[in-house]
């Protein structure tokens, strides 16, 4: 295979997997392109965090990049019938400080979407739970949610019928020539795939992954070290009853939104399911610290194949049960718990993505970093990808999702993992 003939080999069929796979293939569609992915991509259960009953598809970001990012996907999951099917627009409303609000208002008018955003200060809320039941008040956004398990499904399932391969397999190591560049994968059962181009896409286990290349490769240049940290967050949802469905069936997605000094994360809960269920997040965002190879300590998630996902333990249930309270007051007390999960993501310390050559290696490139707000940009991840791929992504675009950039620190980040899970499941641990 010579660069004239490129292929493209994509670790990971999350959202940034599928979207590259699914913007090649309608750009070249001759070209031999392959998603791996530990998991199928029509299993019951998948470990990856684009893998979900539900995400918010929202663009009131007060970052204008991704605010304009947010617009562009959130266009297509509207109008395009391949997405508009898993888009439900209930309008999004946020409790948050008013200087947001003002900087999401100021984008949408400089974007020319000056239609879709009410602000009110607190002070005219009769309360919070009920402004928010009723939709009455604050910040209500022309978003809303998706189905994002039948997303990722029905849009997997298109690139295959348009000439995508899937392999299921987990993958070991990348492998390299002589030389150091990136020439494919190994799987655990030892198949061999190669490609002129190895993307990689495994969202919390690309550290990981890059961990143990370094060792095989003895290029310690692969590491990710300092720049992606792999972290967990608890979801929960509730069964509600005829009446409990009738009362939230109409409800807006709901956020609230804290500030550094605050120490906690935006919170959020999203609108019932035609299963009458009902999700929302905790406030806790923890590393996993463990060995990952003889003396190599970084945050991975747990080491089983579906990385105990569904094995949540009593701390990190009351996390949810706290969250819950603050949504939906005493009353939810008695509502049905259907499901409980660990959800994990690829942080960096700004939130930013990194689409980006891999320094290290020639023919090797990273696509993940979703840092906990990366589903709603599906239908373009995909498109930046590939611009990154021929070297035509927009200057800013290229600092921002850079493998190498100066970072800030996370203090000012208030998504960045704020935990590390052995002390928050040990009794004395306060959530
Ligand atoms: C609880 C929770 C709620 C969220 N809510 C929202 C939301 O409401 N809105 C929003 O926009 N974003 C949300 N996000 C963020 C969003 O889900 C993620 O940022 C995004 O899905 C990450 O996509 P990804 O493709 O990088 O990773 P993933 O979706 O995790 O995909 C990575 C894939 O790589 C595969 N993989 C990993 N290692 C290997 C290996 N060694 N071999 C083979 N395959 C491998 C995995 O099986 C997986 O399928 C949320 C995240 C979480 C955790």
């Amino acid at each position: 295979m010579t660069s004239h003939n490129p292929s493209y080999l994509i670790v990971g069929a999350g959202v940034f997997g599928v979207s590259t796979a699914y913007h090649l293939i309608q750009k070249y569609p001759n070209a031999s392109v392959t998603l791996v992915d530990r998991d199928a991509y029509d299993a019951e259960s998948r470990v990856a965090a684009s893998w979900d009953w539900n995400k918010v598809v929202r663009a009131d970001y007060d970052d204008k990049v991704y605010c304009q990012l947010a617009l562009e996907a959130q266009d297509i999951f509207k109008s395009d019938p391949l997405w508009k099917p898993h888009f439900h627009q209930t309008g999004v409303y946020w409790t948050c400080r008013s200087s947001y609000a003002q900087n999401v208002i100021t984008n949408h008018k400089e974007l020319g979407r000056n239609d879709d955003i009410i602000a009110l200060p607190v002070a005219e809320l009769e309360s919070f739970t009920a402004a928010f039941l009723t939709m009455r008040t604050t910040l209500v956004l022309k978003s809303g949610w998706a189905a994002a398990g039948d997303a990722l499904r029905a849009v997997t399932k298109k690139c295959l019928e348009l000439g995508v391969k899937y392999v299921t397999a987990d993958v070991a190591t990348l492998q390299f020539d002589g030389r150091g560049s990136c020439t494919g994968v190994k799987t655990k059962s030892g198949q061999t795939l190669s490609a002129t181009h190895v993307i990689v896409a495994a969202g919390a286990f690309t550290p990981t992954l890059l961990e143990w290349s370094a060792a095989t490769s003895g290029n310690p240049g692969l590491r990710a070290e300092e720049r992606i940290l792999a972290a967990g967050i608890t979801t929960g949802m509730a069964q509600l009853n005829e009446e409990q469905y009738e009362k939230f069936k109409d409800m807006p997605v709901g956020f609230q939104g804290y500030t550094p000094n605050e120490g906690k994360p935006f919170i959020g809960s999203i609108p019932p399911t035609k299963d009458r269920e009902l999700k929302w997040w905790g406030s806790k965002i923890f590393t996993n610290t463990r060995e990952v190879l003889p003396g190599r300590y970084i945050s991975s998630p747990p080491p089983t194949h579906d990385y105990n996902q569904w094995k949540v333990p009593g701390p990190l249930k009351q996390d949810i049960v706290e969250a819950r309270n603050l949504w939906y007051g005493p009353a939810s007390a008695d509502w049905q718990m259907t499901k409980h999960r660990i959800c994990w993501d690829a942080f960096t310390t700004t939130s930013d993505f990194i689409i980006s050559p891999h320094s290290a290696s020639k023919g090797l490139y990273i696509a993940t970093c979703g840092s906990f707000h990366g589903f709603k940009f599906f239908p373009v991840l995909g498109k930046y990808v590939v611009q990154m791929l021929e070297g035509e992504l927009a200057p800013e675009l290229i600092e921002r999702w850079a493998w190498d950039r100066q970072r800030p620190d996370s203090s000012q980040n208030v998504e960045y993992p704020n935990a590390e899970m052995k002390h928050l499941l040990q009794p004395a641990s306060k959530l």
